[in-house]
């Protein structure tokens, strides 16, 4: 067997390097005015993940081999509050095992219950955010409720988190409004423009700096994706596409590189909406946990052995 793929290392199950959990959930996009369809990302996530890349990467060293690779299954609840809530649990049970979940949305309100999994790991000491997203995210809740705007609010709101420690990385003025940018610096966050990263050079170097950065106080990192971060040309299935964006390559180069840093703890892929394109976006999606998977194993190739 010499055309082994990604899919074929993936056995069911929490306890893993990486593990793979899906949220098909997309009534936090309805409650912000986006368009629904997200739902449907982690199933057609996976469709897409079992034709996409292969297990032994001639490119890489050392490839997938050795990396032990599991899906939790999906998430749900009889209402968005308790998707949340159980999607934190089981988070929090993947964090406590030492795997480095990897979770498929759904709406881009995932981020705040997977960002409280991590701010309640025992002992863990702060924890550093990078929002990679064309949007800031901190909307006020709706009528009390969370949506898929609203993340990001809620972690800045959250005492356990400090806001020195938040990137918004590649947002796009033209889709945010000054109110909410004010918002994030004072709370001491860092908005990092996409015009501005682009006069520092390829976005993946930029992002390794960021991740630089928070590293150096922060034990562990949680990478946001919202794959609305790239141009429509690139994933147009998304609920809000963008004129201009990260390309697929520097999506890709992120993913390794959140990857293969060894503080990364936890990544979010948000707003895959095949209901409005399915093939282009749901194949970047799952080139983006396969990139991902081959930054973890970079990372553990370095693991002390025993
Ligand atoms: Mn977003």
């Amino acid at each position: 067997m010499t055309d082994l793929r990604i899919i074929d290392r993936i056995v069911p199950g929490v306890s893993g390097d990486v593990v793979l959990i899906g949220f098909p959930e997309d009534e936090g996009v309805r409650r912000n005015g986006g368009r629904p369809g997200a739902r449907q990302g982690p199933a057609r996530f996976r469709h897409w993940l079992s034709r996409y890349g292969t297990a032994e990467n001639p490119e890489e060293e050392p490839g997938l081999s050795g990396l032990t690779l599991t899906d939790g299954g999906d998430i749900t609840g009889a209402s968005l509050e308790e998707a949340h809530t159980n999607l934190c649990g089981k988070v929090a049970e993947v964090l406590g095992q030492g795997g480095v979940p990897f979770v498929v949305g759904g709406g881009n309100d995932q981020s705040y219950p997977n960002a409280s999994a991590l701010l309640g790991q025992p002992g863990l000491g702060p924890v550093g955010v990078v929002n990679v997203d064309a949007h800031l995210d901190v909307r006020p809740r709706v009528d009390g409720l969370a949506h898929s705007g609203s993340p990001f609010r809620l972690l800045l709101e959250d005492e356990r988190f400090e806001g020195r420690n938040f990137i918004e990385f590649a947002a796009q003025g033209s889709q945010t409004s000054r109110e909410h940018a004010d918002y994030v610096r004072g709370k001491k966050g860092r908005i990092l423009w996409l015009s501005e990263l682009r006069r520092e050079g390829p976005a993946d170097g930029v992002f390794r700096n960021c991740l630089g950065d928070l590293a150096w106080r922060c034990p562990a990192v949680f990478v946001s994706f919202d794959l609305d971060v790239l141009a429509s040309y690139e994933a147009p299935g998304v609920s809000c596409p963008g004129i201009v964006g990260l390309s697929a390559e520097e999506a890709l180069a992120i993913a390794y590189h959140a990857g293969a840093h060894p503080k990364v703890a936890l990544f979010d892929l948000s707003e895959y909406n095949p209901a409005i394109e399915e093939e282009r976006t749901g194949r970047l999606a799952a080139g983006l946990f396969y990139s991902f998977c081959l930054g973890v194993a970079r990372r553990l190739s370095h693991r002390p052995a025993g």
